[in-house]
């Protein structure tokens, strides 16, 4: 497994065990060295097998005190950019309305999409920027980041500039989503075919001539989109050669999957509701499965996405937060990972590919991260356990010794 010599190594990294995520498994690879040139991994193997010239030609020695390396956490769903609170809908929920109820009364969304219309750009960017701050500590180091909750052309944009500024502030690759198709916005109920035209007319030309998304999310649901808005929302993407994903099959099965993979969508996300021909339709056009067992777990779901007929269909699974303000809240890959096995019966060897490398192949990015390869960028997480699967076991403990991304030193608990 020793790679072909560098002619340097900036950062390299011994007396540790990787996990590299390869050939859909963890690959483990015990007593390993790993080495960093630039921004990319260089050299992966076994320790006894590096080369002394090249031990000589290294910048720096990281030894990792028996620690584990894992790819950097991708975390391919997330609605992180909001304003105000809801934590007041929150107890309405524990006093025994739900989600349908609260969106059904204007409540929830709306509250949401009134603060994020009254919040200033800085507002914005303060409040996400502490959840990216969480979420890099938990050793996540990339990241979709969806628009949502405008649902009008400034707003909408706003939300896409400020995740732009983001990824600019943050180490982490931060990714936009444009879910101008998130949920019908009050001054256009009844017309909900007025939104789709005001989505497809206005908002996804400018989206497109302002290079500010890289794809095109909608809500196909019964308390969001039909089926037939989808596909003009899609079609549209299609036309100006943005890529789609959708939010499909999460409350009902509305046959969103069947039609995002006729799209060849990046990814379908949520599926509890998935019917077989949906998954035999994802299979063929090869669209990944994002699970996200954290709205599951905060709406109190029952139904589980059919997570083995996915495994059947040998269709990748990724596992995501979906950190939003209603329906999961949740700011922790780990404690994910621990919901995604709980929950919905994922090995944790599942657990940890869905939230790496499928993480990476829901948003396109399997070239360069979600597993630690040669020529790979080095987006990786040192952490202090025994054995990959404590990530799922040891629900939102998070002992990480040294994030890396792109070559570049993180949060370093190294003494
Ligand atoms: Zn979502």
């Amino acid at each position: 497994m020793a790679s072909q010599i560098p002619d340097k190594i900036d950062t390299l990294f011994i007396n540790c065990h990787v996990a590299t995520m390869t050939g859909n498994a963890l690959s483990i690879i015990e007593k390993t060295a790993l080495g960093v040139t630039g921004k990319t991994i260089s050299w992966i193997g076994k320790e006894k097998n590096l080369p002394d010239a090249l031990k000589i030609r290294c910048q720096k020695v990281i030894d990792c005190q028996n620690g584990w390396i894992l790819p950097g956490f991708v975390d391919c769903h997330t609605h992180l950019i909001w304003g105000g609170s809801r934590s007041n809908e929150f107890e309405m929920r524990l006093a025994g309305a739900t989600y349908e109820e609260i969106s059904k009364k204007g409540g929830g969304i709306f509250s949401t999409v009134q603060a994020t219309r009254k919040a200033s750009k800085d507002e914005l960017f303060i409040s996400a920027a502490k959840r990216v701050a969480a979420l890099l500590s938990q050793g996540v180091t990339s990241l979709e980041v969806k628009s949502g909750y405008g649902l009008n052309l400034e707003t909408e944009l706003k939300l896409l500039e400020v995740i732009g500024q983001l990824d600019k502030t943050f180490p982490l690759h931060i990714q936009a989503t444009f879910l101008g198709a998130h949920t019908l916005p009050q001054e256009f109920a009844g017309d909900s075919d007025g939104y789709i035209d005001l989505v497809t007319k206005t908002m996804l030309p400018a989206v497109k001539d302002q290079k500010i998304a890289k794809a095109v999310d909608v809500f196909c649901e019964r308390i969001a989109f039909t089926l037939a808005q989808t596909k003009k929302v899609f079609q549209t993407a299609k036309d100006l050669g943005l890529k789609v994903k959708l939010h499909a099959e999460q409350l009902s099965d509305s046959n969103g999957a069947a039609l995002a993979s006729e799209f060849s969508a990046l990814s379908c996300d949520h599926l509890e509701y998935l019917s077989l021909s949906g998954a035999q339709k994802m299979a063929e056009h090869n669209v990944i499965a994002v699970l996200l067992p954290g709205a599951f777990y905060f709406l109190k779901q029952t139904q589980k996405p059919p997570v083995q007929i996915l495994k059947d269909l040998k269709i990748p699974m990724a596992v995501a937060t979906d950190l939003n303000p209603g329906s999961s809240p949740v700011h922790s890959m780990t404690l994910i990972l621990n919901m995604a096995c709980v929950l919905f019966d994922m090995t944790c060897e599942q657990a940890l590919l869905g939230s790496t490398i499928n993480g990476a192949k829901a948003l396109g990015l399997e070239q360069s991260k979600g597993s630690i390869e040669k020529s790979k960028d080095a987006d990786l997480v040192i952490w202090d356990i025994d054995t990959p699967a404590d990530l799922c076991y040891l629900a939102g403990f998070t002992p990480i010794k040294m994030v890396m991304i792109e070559g570049m030193i993180h949060n370093n608990n190294f003494n």
